[in-house]
């Protein structure tokens, strides 16, 4: 069995990164839309916070009130569309309530969409054009390629249809020329489906779930699934009952996770460059 390393991928990937924004002779600025104080919310900023740092990133938290208006946090998010440090914007998620997150990541400007959720950006994803991809679905990409797992042609079943993960992420493989079905939780016979595909990508959210009656025997299995259990963190797949079967698979921690963020960053470092060119 392989393990896909995915801290060990993010590594290599951050030191070409570290790299290249030396060569860029000025500071590359993200800044993060935050509201309310979200304990989790404010965990995955840290880290973004302290991964940018440390590739040479300046990443500045806007953190408003929980009460803020969807008026007022538009004009904040077009305040840093024209602020010309700044070089990739991200809206937190989810946010309160009263607001409509749809409307105020459409507020970012394209070549400021970091995380590339604004319609614009999905649009080019849909429509295999050249854009930004969101973190995760590129991350998910970008380790598939650095264990030379072949796409092309091949059936890769995701299970989980959001947006921000699921369909994004099968957006992404058929670009590359694989073959996808997208499961969730209408799906008839998930087994039988899980079990056909050559990779099996799972982002469902719900720990330890797929067991080896989900998995066929050589599979590559990418387990994306974050979820606080036994106080530590699991994924959607349950590593230890499905070790001894699989062709390969990546770790909760350690898969997808550090993937996602460096991916965040070498989106930034995209939109910096297409904005030159
Ligand atoms: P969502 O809750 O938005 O979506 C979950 C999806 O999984 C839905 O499409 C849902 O189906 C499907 N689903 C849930 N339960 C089942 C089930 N029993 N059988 C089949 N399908 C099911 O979550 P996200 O997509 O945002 O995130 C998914 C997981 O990935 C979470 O654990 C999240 O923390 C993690 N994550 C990890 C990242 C990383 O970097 N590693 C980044 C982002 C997220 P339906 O649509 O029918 O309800």
């Amino acid at each position: 069995m392989i393990l896909l390393d995915g801290t060990k991928v993010s590594l290599e990937r951050a030191e070409a990164l570290k790299e290249k924004v030396v060569a860029l002779g000025f500071v590359p600025k993200l800044v993060i839309f935050q509201v309310g104080n979200r304990a989790d919310s404010t965990s995955y900023i840290k880290r973004k916070k302290d991964y940018g740092a440390k590739l040479g990133f300046d990443v500045e938290l806007k953190n408003f009130p929980e009460d803020i208006s969807q008026e007022e946090l538009e004009k904040e998010v077009d305040n840093a569309n024209k602020d010309d440090s700044v070089h990739g914007i991200i809206v937190q998620l989810p946010l309160p309530d009263h607001l409509d997150s749809n409307k105020i990541i459409n507020h970012i400007s394209e070549n400021k969409d970091a995380d590339g959720l604004t319609s614009a950006s999905i649009y080019k994803l849909v429509n295999n054009e050249k854009g930004t991809v969101p973190a995760t679905a590129r991350g998910i990409l970008t380790m598939l390629n650095a264990y030379d797992v072949e796409v092309t042609g091949k059936k890769v079943v995701v299970v989980g249809r959001s947006l921000l993960v699921g369909k994004s992420t099968a957006l992404n493989l058929i670009n590359n020329d694989a073959t996808v079905t997208v499961a969730h939780r209408k799906t008839e016979n998930l087994q039988a489906i899980t079990k056909q595909a050559d990779i099996l990508i799972v982002a469902i959210g719900q720990p330890q779930m797929i067991t080896k009656d989900y998995i066929g025997e050589g599979q590559v299995v990418v387990d994306v699934g974050i979820s606080p259990l036994d106080e530590t963190i699991k994924g959607d797949v349950h590593f230890d009952n499905v070790k001894d079967i699989v062709g390969a698979i990546s770790p909760v921690p350690g898969g997808v996770g550090p993937m996602t963020v460096v991916s965040l960053f070498e989106n930034v470092m995209d939109l910096i460059e297409s904005n030159n060119g």
